[in-house]
């Protein structure tokens, strides 16, 4: 499990930024090394444990880009067309036996190996065959073209994937293109997930009329999941310090994260911190977010803890902000820093100088074609309607105070987040 120091999160300012808090978190938390291999067909979502240079060049041969006529760059007609007899046929998956001869064109299809000697094609929409069967080639072609040469995508030996990718289908594509059949990969992290409150019952247990159900427990984990985690679902802790610690002791040693949702304010009812404080060490983070709320950030037993807000929208943004950052650091990713596309205001909006703002909204296309953000039209951080009837977060920084509609603006997808 991934050790860290009781005091590697104490942070001495009053507010934390968003920056701050990522920048705190990538250089204090320690990312783990055990590797697993796993086949090609489970790669995708895995972090990749080591750099790999292409053990052959792409494509491994050169060939044709086009169905057509190959040709030697000597024969290519300058001034005039010319007519050329065949010589040969070659297609995908086919060889040609013999150098092209000089003069002569081959015929050839798309992914074929080019003839020895040949070095241009000619796609067969632009030649015609004349009466005697020869193929008339028309002037001007640039030598080379229509070739994909061997290793024009990548030169064999050069580092094609990078360890701490966190593999995508591309990825996975590119090393089956390398013909490998097993990567070698990080482990999963493995987070524990409890969600604190007298006030929630989980789904398919009975509900006092008091109670609701807990939704953050199976957001936050179908969060982890999404970026790789495997995830150990363990209930609800009641409102009380005794039954957190030791909820939370019992789980420090066996996993690399502990996730907490609920009871980190300062209200006599929140016993998240004291719980924590009594079997490790445990600062709030005062964040300047909005929605957010202080989140938690503590050791036991050399296990990092965070704990967010009860609120579900309060706890969905700062698990992007706090618990992603923190998941792809531990899991031993390249850092996959968040980046808003410029969209347009359709709204007006104020804010509060120096924090970050989150805005739900729903994009449209405008009367000109450019895409358009509508803020969802209630603000409340505990609306679950929320986060579901829109497509992602407007950020707006630390630095802005008013949104006019037409402005530019950033919009985060849901969809990039995970
Ligand atoms: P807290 O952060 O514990 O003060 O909770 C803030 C608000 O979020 C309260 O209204 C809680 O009922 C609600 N809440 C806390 N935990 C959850 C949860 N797991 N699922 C849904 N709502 C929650
Ligand atoms: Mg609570």
């Amino acid at each position: 499990m991934a050790q860290l120091s009781d005091d590697c999160f104490a942070f001495g300012g009053p507010m934390m930024s968003v920056d701050g808090a990522v920048g705190l978190i990538t250089t204090r938390v320690n990312a783990i090394t055990d590797l697993e291999t796993v086949a090609l067909v489970d790669a995708d979502g895995r972090v990749l444990a080591r750099d790999i240079a292409a053990p052959l060049p792409l494509p491994p041969f050169s060939n044709s880009a086009v169905d057509g006529y190959a040709v030697r760059n000597a024969d290519l007609p300058q001034s005039a067309e010319q007519a050329m007899p065949l010589d040969g046929r070659i297609q995908a998956g086919g060889a040609a036996h013999a150098p092209i001869k000089p003069g002569h064109t081959a015929r050839i299809f798309t992914g074929a190996p080019m003839p020895p000697g040949a070095e241009t094609v000619f796609m067969q929409e632009d030649v015609r065959i004349d009466a005697s069967g020869k193929i008339v080639l028309p002037a001007g072609l640039k030598p080379g073209a229509n070739v994909r040469p061997a290793g024009e995508d990548i030169p064999q030996g050069q580092i094609a994937l990078r360890a701490g990718q966190r593999l995508r289908p591309q990825h996975v594509a590119l090393a089956a293109a390398f013909g490998l059949v097993r990567l070698d990969v990080i482990r999963r992290i493995r987070v524990a997930v409890f969600s604190t409150g007298d006030e929630l019952a989980s789904p398919g247990e009975p509900r006092a009329a008091s109670q609701l159900f807990d939704s953050n427990r199976f957001m936050l984990m179908a969060m982890l999941r999404r970026l790789g985690c495997e995830v150990s679902d363990l209930g609800i802790l009641r409102d009380e310090r005794t039954s957190l610690a030791n909820g939370l002791k019992q789980v420090a040693g066996s996993h690399d994260l502990i996730l907490t949702t609920g009871g980190v304010s300062t209200g006599e009812e929140d016993h998240v911190k004291a719980a924590v404080e009594s079997i490790g060490s445990l600062v709030l983070w005062r964040m300047a977010i909005k929605p957010g709320r202080p989140v938690a950030m503590g050791i036991i037993e050399g296990t990092p803890l965070i704990g967010l807000p009860g609120n579900p929208v309060a706890s969905f943004v700062t698990f992007v902000h706090v618990v992603r950052p923190t998941v792809l650091a531990l899991a031993g990713s390249l850092p996959e820093p968040l980046l808003p596309i410029p969209v347009r205001a359709a709204f007006t909006y104020k804010k509060k100088i120096g924090r970050r703002e989150y805005v739900r909204a729903t994009l449209r296309c405008g009367e000109d074609g450019a895409l358009e953000a509508v803020k969802f039209p209630r603000e409340g951080a505990g609306l679950l309607s929320s986060l579901v009837d829109t497509d992602g977060l407007i950020e707006l920084g630390e630095d802005v105070i008013r949104v006019e509609p037409g402005q530019s603006v950033g919009f985060l997808s849901y969809a990039d987040l995970l």
